[in-house]
């Protein structure tokens, strides 16, 4: 069964486990602090220049609608 290492303590703990059994600190999970500072700004902002883009695309064909 996996586990997860206490960062105060060292204590291990199940890997389900939100915070330590001994010294009742938050364990973060390996993969949501990657997650955090690496993967999820980035997609944020492509995502936030996807928007961008299509609501400039949008209003361009709504002006040569009009015309
Ligand atoms: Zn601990």
């Amino acid at each position: 069964m996996k586990s997860k290492k206490c960062p105060i303590c060292g204590t291990e703990n199940r890997e389900v486990a939100k915070y330590c059994r001994i010294c009742f600190s938050r364990l973060i999970s390996l993969k949501s602090v990657v997650l955090k500072t690496s993967i999820y700004p980035k997609v944020q902002n492509r995502r936030k220049i996807i928007n961008f883009l299509f609501i400039i695309l949008l209003v361009l064909i709504l002006f040569f609608l009009i015309k």
